[in-house]
């Protein structure tokens, strides 16, 4: 089992053709980046991380590391970002900044308004 294995981040598809897992599905070979076993190539089920529909099949294509370059290797991996939390949706972070804006915006306009209210009268 491979945990701390992102996905979306870290996965690489490599081009290594399939076998199949017990759910009889194509098994496409991936490229684990655990701290386990970090750049080491593997046959696994498609529905990995899904608990329900994972049926455990997992094959290593290439033989594990020494303990130095899997240090080095998990050196390398890039960082993730501190501050914002994994579940924060970047597009809702994107929309929050576009409203800061648009509120900039307006309390600028209303202030001009005013101003030029004062001046005439
Ligand atoms: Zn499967």
């Amino acid at each position: 089992m491979v945990r701390g294995f992102s996905h979306d981040e870290l996965a690489v598809e490599a081009d290594m053709g399939s076998t199949r897992c017990y759910c009889g599905e194509g098994a496409p070979c991936s490229v684990s980046w655990s701290d386990k076993n970090p750049a080491r190539r593997y046959y696994g089920c498609k529905y990995w991380p899904d608990e329900k529909e994972y049926c455990g099949y997992l094959d290593w294509y290439d033989d594990g590391l020494s303990e130095w370059y899997k240090q080095v290797l998990n050196e390398m991996k890039p960082k993730k970002k501190p501050g914002i939390p994994e579940f924060v949706n970047p597009r809702l972070i994107f929309l929050v900044k576009v409203m800061i804006g648009l509120l900039l915006l307006l309390v600028l306009v209303v202030a001009i308004v005013g101003i030029l209210i004062v001046c005439k009268g």
